[in-house]
């Protein structure tokens, strides 16, 4: 039996993942989850899989919850505050953490579980673009395995030799290639994209997830997320990521050799096939996925990205070939800036805006520490609200 703790229970990939551990009893035993504030969402999921502990970051919704499990009269523990979600994550039971939270607000959670030497399922992409390093050096500290669950890094990690971990880089290997469906504006005017509406950037062709990584998808900024990502998880340079543009999102990554093989990874944008791959990992488990069908689908295609219309991209690429606290700034910037757009405070074309310029004042320096990172984190989003400030200003000038 593998004890599991799900950060980020109540969003798209910790309900994936409860879904996927709910068809094998046998092998999954919930022992925590944890949630930023939605109390009824974490109710319901207490209710149903009995974890011994659930968290809340947001105190009043611990209360709430706390109330209401002792009136259930359920022998669930709640932890209240922010290192809650540490303290569920390094729990003697938990052989394995799934970390989901979105953004920088996982990192510190997502760090206990590797140095306690968890196995670490990480869909929470921020903390590797912010820490890379201490997560990686960290897992080869303490033992603790990085399973991706990104459905692009989890495909190149399918796609690897056997035997093969995450943070280093496998022998043999000279590119990899991450796809990308384009989002909903693939084919939109550059003048429609400066107007787009969030309701309009949060419509996925393909994958169903939560509006700050719907956004991310809209701006191509996700996959230049994912760039970073896969340089600290196989242990590349920039130059060895190939970003392609795939529409049908079916092929989700293709790694090439030096024989001139090219290996990729199929199936339909479900992320329950990732999860079950790293839930499951060595062996194969139902993912409650349906079977591809070929003949259905009957057309792949492949592009090169337009920088232009989405310039979001080639600001990774420079923060990836910067290293040190730039990826951090990249990804603050960003959260800012999706928040405000989000808000409508901001237009799709100032997101990117927004990022540039607070790029262009930051000069990168190492990320030794939690602590490094996290100053670059805060830095950079005092930056990015002041940035906000000037592009309000300029418009109620205009
Ligand atoms: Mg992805």
């Amino acid at each position: 039996m593998k004890g599991l703790a799900v950060l980020g229970s109540t969003g798209t990939v910790g309900e994936a993942t409860l879904d996927v551990a709910a068809r094998h009893p046998d092998r999954f035993r919930i022992v925590a989850l944890a949630a930023h504030s939605n109390h009824e969402a974490l109710f319901a999921q207490v209710e149903r899989h009995r974890p011994d502990c659930a968290a809340l970051v947001d105190r009043q919704a611990a209360a709430r919850l706390t109330h209401r499990i002792a009136a259930a009269g359920l022998p669930t523990r709640v932890l209240a505050g922010p290192d809650a979600l540490a303290v569920a994550a390094t729990a003697a039971d938990v052989d394995a953490v799934m970390a989901a939270i979105v953004g920088a607000a996982g990192l510190a959670s997502t760090l206990a579980a590797v140095d306690a030497g968890k196995q670490v399922l990480l869909a929470n992409k921020e903390a590797l673009v912010l820490a890379g390093p201490l997560l990686i050096d960290g897992a080869r500290r303490s033992g603790a395995t990085i399973l991706p669950i990104d459905s692009e890094h989890n495909a190149v990690f399918q796609c690897l030799p056997p035997g093969c971990l995450t943070g280093g880089a496998p022998a043999g290997v000279t590119r990899i290639v991450l796809t990308a469906s384009g989002g909903p504006f693939l084919r939109a005017r550059r003048e429609d994209l400066a107007v787009a509406t969030p309701e309009q950037a949060v419509a996925h062709p393909n994958w169903r997830m939560g509006p700050k990584i719907s956004v991310d998808s809209a701006t191509l900024m996700n996959k230049g997320l994912e760039l970073i990502e896969a340089c600290h998880l196989f242990g590349l340079g920039p130059n060895a990521v190939r970003v392609v543009i795939h529409p049908q999102s079916i092929v989700h990554a293709l790694v090439e050799y030096a024989d001139g093989s090219v290996l990729a990874q199929m199936s339909r944008p479900d992320m329950r096939v990732p999860i079950a791959h790293a839930l499951g990992w060595p062996e194969r488990i139902d993912s409650g996925s349906a079977a591809l069908d070929l003949i259905q689908i009957a057309r792949l295609s492949f592009e090169d990205p337009d920088y232009e219309r989405f310039p979001c991209l080639g600001l990774a690429q420079f923060a990836a070939r910067c290293g040190g606290t730039m990826p951090a700034v990249l990804n603050a910037a960003n959260e800012v800036a999706v928040a405000a757009f989000l808000g409508r405070r901001l237009n799709f074309a100032g997101i990117a805006a927004v990022i540039e310029s607070v790029l262009q004042q930051h000069e990168a320096g190492a990320v030794t520490s939690l602590a490094d990172a996290l100053a670059a984190d805060a830095w950079a989003r005092e930056r990015a609200l002041r940035a906000l400030d000037s592009i309000a200003k300029q418009a109620a000038g205009a």
